[in-house]
């Protein structure tokens, strides 16, 4: 069996993972347009009407834009907890959906991929982080998280790949011209994870299995690419950590993408 998995768009203007089998694929939230998410998947020659399920981790926004058009227009399932179900069903645009509710903590099976829904802190009504298992084979993903709770780190441990929140240099955050109260929001514990708060997190969840890690989530304006992998690499460097690949997500185009 091959596990695949890329991040098709990360960022405040679309969150869309893909994870497949050689029988199973999903799509963990869907931020982007329609048409970009079947040009993205077309890249890797999946068609969007071979998406089993899209697993959704909280409903802000860039996690679920075409949540509704794709899901009705390809019959396609959608997993969500009760509070993100509830918080999606007030916009018209999701009407139609084929919902699926999960108990946050209570994993579950499609085809022959196990999802593990987990807790994370953020301001949204039930968010969640997912771990997805096939085989042997071990990714976590957690995109949007004010903190790394020690739930969060229990659940990393063991990964072979993660994608893992690096949204902000906590400098260029401070100097931005951004309101007080959004600055506040970011960096507080339930806003999004800064790449010296990513750096740690990862330190603390390597392993001997850990071969990939894809940072994810960088803002625009308050991070820089070279500054995030260097806090990542620099942090795993001077505790003697060797062996894992740190890879770019962006917004305007597919990740690498990771078989394993
Ligand atoms: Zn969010
Ligand atoms: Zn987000």
């Amino acid at each position: 069996m091959t596990f695949n998995i890329c991040v098709l768009a990360s960022g405040s203007s679309g969150n869309c993972v893909y994870v497949g089998t050689e029988t199973t694929r999903i799509l963990i939230d869907a931020g982007l347009s329609g048409r970009e998410t079947s040009a993205r998947l077309g890249a890797l020659d999946v068609e969007l009407s071979e998406i089993n399920a899209i697993c959704v981790t909280h409903e802000h926004s860039d996690h679920k834009a075409s949540l509704g058009i794709i899901s009705r227009n390809h019959g396609i399932p959608v997993y969500a907890n009760k509070g993100t179900l509830d918080a999606i069903e007030t916009d018209s645009r999701m009407h139609g959906i084929k919902w699926n509710i999960f108990t946050t903590g209570q994993s579950f099976d499609i085809g022959d991929l196990t999802i593990e829904p987990f807790s994370v802190p953020h301001d949204s009504y039930e968010p969640v982080g997912y771990i997805v298992r096939a085989g042997q084979v071990k990714a976590g993903i957690v995109t949007d998280m004010g903190m790394a709770t020690t739930l969060i780190r229990e659940r990393l441990k063991d990964c072979d790949v993660a994608i893992i929140e690096s949204n902000h240099d906590e400098e260029l955050l401070r100097a931005s011209e951004r309101p007080w109260s959004i600055k506040q929001r970011i960096a507080g514990r339930q806003g999004h994870l800064s790449n010296k708060q990513a750096a740690e997190l990862i330190s603390e969840i390597t392993g001997p299995k850990l071969k990939t890690v894809f940072l994810a989530h960088l803002s625009s304006d308050c991070n820089d690419q070279h500054l995030a992998i260097k806090e990542v690499t620099d942090t795993l460097k001077k505790q003697d950590i060797s062996g894992v690949d740190v890879k770019l997500t962006y917004s305007s185009r597919i990740s690498d993408l990771v078989s394993l």
